[in-house]
């Protein structure tokens, strides 16, 4: 049992632990990453690679070039944390008030710069090439959009992406590899029904948004229920409802604000068209009027079939194939989906849940905390994905 790099991740365990544990004592938010980015520029520096710092503002990207020649992989990690107070008590506790690392971020950068590590000890053999991303920015869906506009994707373009996520709502021990859109794209919409304000008293001298707001909530209800398709999936989530300032009077406008999340662009589309229709029809039908705002977040990721088939293969060499997942999806986002765009790209998930332990909080959950057996396991299983590409025997 094992993949060729059981070995060695097992004996980088020590190692990535103590990175992890001091990335986390020393979080940073989106593009601050700059003691992060220089821990990680250093320990790709050391391996002798070619790295570029700056990319994307905080962003780190590392070519290791093998002895012949052959396709590019671009393994990613992200490395941003979150504007939370920590609540776990562990000495390796965050030292920076209101910021912690409660989404892992700081276990992918760990496992990523082992992954480097081990890749690099066999680029003799290696034919072709790996690009190390280190990403900031991931929690507002801005740091990979900024790295690619700063040409990570060029010179030389990856022929494919892979990364991961630890995954708290698994237990560690077991790996997530499904095929087609796994998480979904995200839109952020707002929507302003602007009206006649006036006197509670005598509504008939106003054209009332509050109303007409209460109606498109309920309206809204319909994309999901009776415009998609049973078989697919979407979210439209209303999160916001902003409106009026006085008990006794009708305000002039009412702001609505939320996400909608999708699987796949028809849908995305057709969600965006029923919204519009919504909002300003039922607006308009009621006297007011509504101005809908749709703000892209990220893309959905969309895992390549025979990519994920090849990684949920290697998966069972790592964890056995009974610990292998080929059905987690889940409508939240990530900005990882930028990196695969019109690329193959295959991004899977470990466990790192042990409720035994108390680590089973969920991610950006003040307690969230991981089982640190994962971080092996996602060093083994992300360096032979990689090495897959790369090395001819895996
Ligand atoms: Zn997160
Ligand atoms: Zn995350």
């Amino acid at each position: 049992m094992g993949t060729g790099f059981r070995a060695e991740a097992l004996a980088l365990r020590p190692e990535i632990v103590e990175r992890r544990r001091d990335l986390h004592r020393h979080p940073e938010l989106a593009f601050e990453e700059t003691r992060t980015a220089g821990i990680v520029a250093a320990a790709l520096q050391e391996l002798g690679l070619e790295v570029q710092t700056g990319v994307g503002k905080t962003g780190v990207v590392a070519l290791l070039e093998g002895a012949h020649d052959g396709p590019t992989v671009l393994v990613r990690a992200d490395m941003d944390a979150l504007p939370i107070e920590e609540e776990n008590a562990v000495d390796y506790v965050s030292t920076t008030p209101g910021k912690m690392h409660a989404c892992g971020h700081d276990g992918h950068t760990s496992i990523g710069l082992a992954v480097a590590k081990m890749l690099n000890a066999r680029k003799d053999e290696m034919r072709g090439r790996v690009k190390f991303v280190f990403q900031p920015a991931e929690e507002i869906g801005q740091g990979a959009p900024a790295m690619i506009a700063d040409g990570v994707l060029q010179n030389p373009r990856p022929d494919a992406s892979i990364g991961l996520h630890l995954w708290n709502t698994l237990p560690v021990g077991t790996v997530a590899v499904t095929a087609g859109p796994t998480m979904s794209a995200a839109d952020d919409w707002q929507c302003v029904v602007s009206g006649q304000g006036g006197h509670g008293a005598s509504p008939h001298e106003t054209r009332d948004p509050v109303v007409a707001a209460a109606q498109i909530v309920i309206a809204l209800q319909t994309v999901t229920s009776r415009n998609i398709d049973p078989l697919d999936t979407a979210v439209v989530t209303i999160g916001v409802i902003h409106g009026g300032s006085a008990y006794n009077c009708i305000p002039t406008s009412v702001e609505l604000r939320g996400t909608l999340r999708s699987y796949r662009k028809e849908t995305q589309e057709l969600i965006h068209r029923r919204v519009r229709e919504i909002c300003e029809g039922v607006a308009a039908a009621l006297g007011c009027r509504a101005e809908v705002t749709i703000t892209p977040i990220t893309l959905a990721v969309d895992n390549d079939p025979d990519l994920s088939e090849r990684i949920a293969a290697i998966a069972a060499e790592v964890v056995g194939a009974e610990n292998v997942r080929r059905d987690v999806r889940t409508m939240g986002s990530e900005d990882m989906a930028y990196l695969m765009d019109d690329i193959p790209g295959c991004y899977f998930f470990i466990g790192s849940a042990n409720a035994g332990k108390g680590m089973d909080y969920p991610h950006h959950n003040p307690r969230f905390d991981i089982d640190e057996d994962a971080l092996a396991i996602g060093a083994e299983l992300l360096a032979s994905a990689a090495a897959s590409f790369v090395l001819p025997e895996g």
